[in-house]
C-alpha cells in the first residue's frame, strides 16, 4: 500500500517502522539502535502512527517513555502524521496507553489491587516520603542515635534502593556502592526488613514497589498473559536506561518477543546510579529464540558536523560501545565554543548575554537550553535570569511537589484515602494546634485497624488543645465528596493553617489554588496523586508549577531531564573536572564512564551552536564528601586535548560600561595557587 507520510524517513528509519506490519501477525521482537539525533524517536512514531494507519486498535498499543512529556510529544507527533494521513487524526494521547513504566505499573496494580492483595486505595510515596519513612522506621529501633553515626535517611534509602533495582545481595551492594555503610550490614538488614513491613500495613508503596510489586505478580504466568494479552504492540524508547526488573516486565509481557519494539542508544546510558543496566538493550536480541531483529541508523539529522564531530571525540574515549558514529550534512562554520570565565557568576552573565543577543538575532528563548549536571548548579544562572527578567521553565529542578504547601495539601489528601499512610498522618496531624509528634503517634496507633477512608477518626478522643480545629478535620477526612471537589475540600481546611504557619502565606495561598486547577484535569484522585508523585510538572520562573503558556521562555534543564530533547543553542555549565566528571562519580571505570556518556548526552542535544562554560574557580557544593569547597578547575577530561584546537578558547572579562571604572581582576594563576596550597 501507498505510505506517503512515511516519505520523510530513510530507508533504515522506513524498514523500522513498517517491520513485521505485513501480514494479520503481530510482528517479531525489534531493536532499533543507534546514536543520539539519529530518528529514533521519530521512527517510533512513524511506526506508530503507521500501526493506526493500517488498522490497528490504538487501546492495544502500550508506549513506554522516560516521562510524561516525553509521552505526551510522541503522541502528538503521532496525531499530527494520522491526520495528514487520513484527514482526521487518531486521538492516539487519549486512547494509547502512554507513559513512565513507574505510572503504568501503577495503574495496572491499582487495577488488579485486589486480586494481587493490594488495598486499592495505597498511597505512592516519592522519594521525600520514603526517606521519612524510613527515618520514622530507623528511630523505632533505636539505630540513629548521634553516638552510633548510622548512615542518614538518604543513604538507607539509596542503599535499599540499589539492593531492590538490582537484585543483588545487600552484601555486594555494600561492597561495591557503599563501602563505608558495610560495617553496619547487619542493623541495615533488620532495619530494611521493619521498613518492608511498615509499608505493608501503612498500605503505602514506594517508587521501586511499583516496579518490584508489578514484577512479581508478572512471575504468574496466568496473570502475565492476562496483562500482556491486553496490548497487542509494545513501544518502548530509551531502552539503555531501564534496569533488569523492566527486562523482566517486558519478557513476561510478550514472552515470545511479537509485538515489541524496543529503541535506544547504548552511548547515551546514564542511569546506572538507579540501577539501570545497559546490557539489557545489548542482550534484548538474544532474550528470544529465534533472535530478535536489529535496525541501525547512521545519519545524525539534528546537528552540525562541527557538534557532532566534537561530541564523537567524547565519545570516541569510552571503553564499550556498541553504537557507531554518526553523520550529517549539515556542515557549519560555528565550531563549538568552550568559554573560559574566571568564576561561575561571570559564566552565568557570559552567557545570558549571550542568549539575549541571540534572541534580538531571532532565535526565540524555547530555542536555546542551559544544561547543567546538578540543579543546585543552576543557582547562579537562576540569579541572573531573575535578575534580568528573563522567564524560564526548570527541568528536574526544585520540584513543585517539593514545597512544603503543595506536600501539606496532597498529603491531607492521601490521608483521607489512606488512613494507613503514617507519613502524611504524621504531616497532617502535626498541622493541628497542641498536636506534636507524640500526640499524633498517638492518634495514628489509635486508627492503625481502620483501612476503609475515613473509618474510625470520629472515636478518636480529640488532642486537648486542638479545639474547635479537630472537628474540622475529622470532617475533612469523612466527608464523601465526589472528585475534583475532594481536593476543594481539603484546600478548605487547610487554608486557615497558611496563615500561622508560612509568612508568605499569600503566594502559596495562589499555588494551591493552580493545584486544584490541575487537578480537575485528571479522573480521580488516585490518578491526580499518581502522576504527581511520579512526574511533577517542573518548577518555572514565575511560581513553582504551572508552565508559562504561550509565552517565550528559556529551558534550564539537568542533563538527565534533557534526554531524547533537542534545542538550536545549548549552553552546557561547567564542563570542568570536578563537575563532569563529578568528584563522587570517578570512583570506578564504571562510573567514569557513565560520567563520559553524561556529557555526551549533553553535547548532543545542541542542532546550531553549542557552548561550553568553563569557570576557573568551581564552587564544588553538595556534591562534595567533604563538604563545600572552591576548587581551581581544569577543563573536562572527557574533551581530548587533540581536538581541542577545534574549539575557541575565548576569554571573557565584564563589559566596561561608559563611565564606570571598574579594576580588572588579575588572571589566576593556576599553577601559583597550587603551589601555594601544598608547597
Ligand atoms: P536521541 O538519541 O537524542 O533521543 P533520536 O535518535 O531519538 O535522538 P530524533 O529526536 O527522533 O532522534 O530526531 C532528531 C531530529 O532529527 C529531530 O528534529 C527529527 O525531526 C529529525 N529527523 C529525524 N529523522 C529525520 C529524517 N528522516 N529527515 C529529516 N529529519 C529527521
Ligand atoms: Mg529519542
Amino acid at each position: 500500500m501507498a505510505t506517503p507520510y512515511l516519505d520523510k524517513l530513510n530507508d533504515q528509519q522506513r524498514a523500522a517502522a513498517v517491520f513485521g506490519t505485513e501480514g494479520p501477525a503481530l510482528p517479531p521482537p525489534l531493536l532499533v539502535i543507534a546514536g543520539a539525533g539519529s530518528g529514533k524517536t521519530d521512527m517510533l512514531a512513524h511506526r506508530v502512527a503507521h500501526l493506526l494507519v493500517t488498522g490497528a486498535d490504538p487501546r492495544r498499543i502500550l508506549l513506554m517513555t522516560f516521562s510524561r512529556r516525553a509521552a505526551s510529544e510522541l503522541t502528538r507527533r503521532v496525531e499530527r502524521i494520522t491526520a495528514a494521513a487520513m484527514g482526521t487524526p487518531v486521538a492516539a494521547e487519549a486512547l494509547c496507553w502512554t507513559g513512565t513504566f513507574h505510572a503504568i505499573g501503577a495503574r495496572i496494580l491499582r487495577e488488579h489491587a485486589l486480586a494481587i492483595g493490594l488495598h486499592p486505595n495505597f498511597s505512592i510515596h516519592d522519594r521525600e516520603d520514603s526517606a521519612d519513612l524510613m527515618n520514622l522506621v530507623r528511630n523505632g529501633l533505636g539505630l540513629s542515635t548521634s553516638e552510633t553515626r548510622f548512615p542518614t535517611k538518604g543513604t538507607c534509602l539509596a542503599i535499599y534502593s540499589r539492593a531492590v533495582n538490582s537484585g543483588a545481595p545487600l552484601s555486594d551492594v555494600l561492597r561495591d556502592h557503599f563501602p563505608w555503610c558495610a560495617m553496619w550490614a547487619d542493623h541495615l538488614r533488620t532495619l530494611f526488613g521493619t521498613y518492608v513491613t511498615a509499608k505493608q500495613t501503612q498500605n503505602v508503596l514506594d517508587y521501586d514497589d511499583l516496579l518490584l510489586a508489578w514484577a512479581q505478580v508478572m512471575a504468574d504466568p496466568d496473570f502475565a498473559a492476562h496483562i500482556g494479552g491486553a496490548w497487542d504492540h509494545v513501544l518502548i524508547d530509551e531502552y539503555q536506561d531501564t534496569n533488569r526488573l523492566q527486562a523482566r516486565i517486558l519478557t513476561a509481557l510478550k514472552p515470545d518477543g511479537h509485538g515489541l519494539t524496543v529503541v535506544g542508544d547504548d552511548a547515551q546510558s546514564i542511569y546506572a546510579f538507579r540501577a539501570a543496566d545497559v546490557r539489557n538493550i545489548l542482550d534484548f536480541p538474544h532474550a528470544f529464540s529465534p533472535p530478535a531483529d536489529v535496525i541501525t541508523l547512521e545519519r545524525n539529522y539534528r546537528s552540525t558536523q562541527p557538534i557532532l564531530t566534537a561530541a564523537n571525540a567524547v565519545i570516541a574515549g569510552a571503553a564499550e560501545r556498541f553504537t557507531k558514529d554518526l553523520w550529517s550534512d549539515r556542515a557549519s562554520a560555528d565550531k563549538p565554543r568552550l568559554v573560559t570565565v574566571a568564576t561561575e557568576a561571570l559564566q552565568a552573565r557570559y552567557m545570558v548575554n549571550r542568549i539575549l543577543e541571540d534572541r534580538e538575532g531571532g532565535m526565540r528563548l524555547k530555542d536555546q537550553a542551559v544544561l547543567f549536571r546538578t540543579s543546585s548548579h543552576a543557582a547562579q544562572i537562576e540569579a541572573e535570569l531573575t535578575r534580568r527578567n528573563v522567564p524560564y521553565v526548570k527541568f528536574g529542578g526544585l520540584k513543585f511537589l517539593d514545597s512544603a504547601h503543595v506536600k501539606d495539601l496532597l498529603s491531607v489528601l492521601r490521608l483521607a484515602r489512606n488512613p494507613r499512610d503514617r507519613v502524611a498522618g504524621f504531616r497532617v496531624l502535626q498541622l493541628i494546634p497542641g498536636v506534636g509528634p507524640t500526640a499524633a503517634g498517638r492518634i495514628l496507633d489509635a486508627l492503625d485497624l481502620a483501612i476503609e477512608p475515613g473509618a474510625a477518626w470520629g472515636d478518636v478522643a480529640p488532642p486537648p488543645r486542638a479545639g474547635a480545629s479537630w472537628q474540622g478535620f475529622v470532617d475533612t477526612m469523612t466527608t464523601a465528596v465526589p472528585w475534583p471537589a475532594a481536593i476543594g475540600l481539603a484546600r478548605a481546611w487547610y487554608d486557615p493553617h497558611l496563615d500561622r504557619i508560612h509568612e508568605d502565606a499569600e503566594a502559596r495561598r495562589a499555588d494551591l489554588l493552580q493545584l486544584e486547577q490541575i487537578a480537575t484535569g485528571y479522573p480521580s484522585a488516585e490518578a491526580f496523586l499518581t502522576e504527581l508523585t511520579l512526574d511533577p510538572p517542573d518548577a518555572t520562573s514565575d511560581q513553582a508549577g504551572v508552565p508559562l503558556k504561550d509565552e517565550d521562555y528559556l529551558i534550564l534543564s539537568t542533563i538527565h531531564s534533557a534526554k531524547g530533547q533537542e534545542w538550536r543553542s545549548v549552553h552546557i555549565l561547567n564542563a570542568v573536572d570536578g563537575c563532569i566528571p563529578s568528584d563522587l562519580g570517578t570512583g570506578s571505570t564504571h562510573e567514569l564512564e557513565e560520567e563520559r556518556r553524561l556529557l555526551y548526552v549533553a553535547m548532543t542535544r545542541a542542532k546550531d551552536h553549542l557552548t561550553l562554560g568553563l569557570p576557573q574557580r568551581f564552587y564544588v557544593t553538595q556534591q562534595s564528601r567533604n563538604g563545600d569547597r572552591h576548587v581551581y578547575a581544569i577543563r573536562t577530561r572527557f574533551i581530548p586535548g587533540g581536538i581541542l584546537d577545534r574549539f575557541e578558547a575565548v576569554s571573557w572579562s565584564p563589559p566596561v560600561i561608559a563611565g564606570e571604572t571598574r579594576p580588572t581582576p588579575a588572571p589566576i594563576d593556576v599553577a601559583a595557587s597550587m603551589r601555594a596550597m601544598w608547597g
